[in-house]
């Protein structure tokens, strides 16, 4: 397999691109003919220019039909899969839970697709993991954002004019999003208190200088992968009624509480958010998935009637998208390499990675759970 497609996001929200210069340069001196779309890298700041001058290609569009690797940060359109060269690869966040019929145009069109969403998180496969990568920025992002429009500053300031007192954070959920908020509130200098389900969180939360809130839910655990399992609607109910103090006492509460291939659990309901004092800012993190806080609107912020906003940016990662574009390639890159055999991309079935990140090949969907 030689040539390689990088091509322009179709989504107007999205500002990333799959590969950047440096990438397509790895990527040429490891033989691979490297074909980008013309604009692909425009709005994360790199130049057609900038992509030859690094050894590639610009082309077209069309140019997928020729290609034997195409990437991209988010799926094609279902109807552009027929123009895919059988027995090519394509890989990209394919959203597998949610897109069955995507699935079965690449099994049908004889297109071997792998989704970074299924890539394990396994040492090995961490650096090719973009969902760790870009929940890394969106959780900067999502600190940055609450901040650029609260009303006061974040630090604690001692001053003739008298004392400040500093923004106080409740973050609610601690993955990978969860730290960098953490990290970031504090950097500024902010009062950082935090919540998850998952018990082995607490010493994390705490090397960070934040405190713990313990909220006694039963027994709650974590999947194999590393993922929160889902709480009973009674475990919810129990939780909400923890936080809601702590909200109460919030000026920022970020939420990031994912269940991995199913709907976000519901934290916040109205009463919490009437509760929060005027002028205070949640982030919903997982407003794509259905949403952490009632109320909240994918890419709008929500004012609501006692003055709360409430951010439901979809795509935080996307507004830093030329760190955001070199961690993607850097991504894309890893993948890349770890596949190589004498010079060759080689789909290696029997390779754990490959095995859970391939979702269609041979004209079959490789598991049941993305069948329609
Ligand atoms: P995620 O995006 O699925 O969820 C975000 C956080 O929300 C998680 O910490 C989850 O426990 C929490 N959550 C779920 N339901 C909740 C609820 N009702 N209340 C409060 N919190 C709730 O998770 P993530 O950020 O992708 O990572 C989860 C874990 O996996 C972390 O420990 C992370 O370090 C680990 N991880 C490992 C690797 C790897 O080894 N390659 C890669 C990525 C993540």
């Amino acid at each position: 397999m030689k040539s390689l497609f990088v091509t322009m996001e179709k989504d107007p929200r999205e500002t990333r691109v799959a590969l950047i210069p440096s990438g397509a340069q790895k990527l040429s001196a490891a033989g691979w003919e490297v074909n980008v779309e013309s604009g692909a890298g425009v709005k994360s700041g790199f130049s057609d220019a900038d992509y030859q001058a690094a050894g590639a290609k610009i082309v077209g569009r069309e140019a997928v039909k020729e290609a034997d690797f195409v990437v991209a940060v988010r799926k094609p359109d279902i109807s552009e899969v027929p123009n895919f060269k059988k027995g090519s690869f394509h890989l990209s966040l394919l959203d597998p839970f949610n897109e069955k019929a995507l699935i079965k145009a690449f099994a049908d069109c004889g297109v071997s697709a792998a989704s970074f969403e299924m890539i394990p998180r396994s040492t090995i496969a961490q650096k090719m993991d973009v969902l760790s990568s870009q929940s890394n920025l969106a959780g900067y992002c999502a600190v940055i954002k609450a901040v650029g429009i609260i009303n006061r500053i974040a630090p604690m300031m001692m001053t003739p004019a008298g004392t400040i007192s500093p923004l106080k954070f409740f973050v609610i959920g601690v993955g990978v999003a969860g730290l960098q908020a953490i990290a970031t509130a504090k950097r500024l200098g902010a009062r950082v208190e935090a919540f998850d389900t998952r018990p082995v969180v607490e010493e994390q939360v705490k090397s960070l200088g934040a405190k713990f809130v313990k909220i006694d839910l039963g027994d709650t655990g974590q999947t194999a992968q590393g993922y929160a399992k889902a709480l009973t609607p009674e475990q919810l109910e129990l939780q909400r009624k923890g936080m809601a103090k702590v909200c109460a006492q919030s000026d920022v509460v970020i939420t990031t509480a994912k269940l991995f291939g199913r709907k976000a659990p519901r934290l916040l309901n109205a009463d919490m958010v009437a509760g929060m004092k005027p002028g205070s800012v949640i982030v919903d993190m997982a407003v794509e998935g259905g949403g952490n806080v009632e109320g909240s609107i994918p890419d709008q912020v929500a004012i609501t009637p006692n003055g709360v906003s409430i951010i439901g940016d979809t795509c935080l990662e996307a507004s830093v998208p030329a760190t955001a574009s070199q961690m993607f390639s850097s991504n894309v890159c890893n993948f890349i390499e770890h596949f190589m055999r004498d010079g060759n991309f080689v789909v290696d079935r029997e390779d754990p990675i490959m095995k859970s990140a391939l979702v269609a090949a041979n004209g079959e969907i490789l598991d049941d759970r993305f069948k329609m």
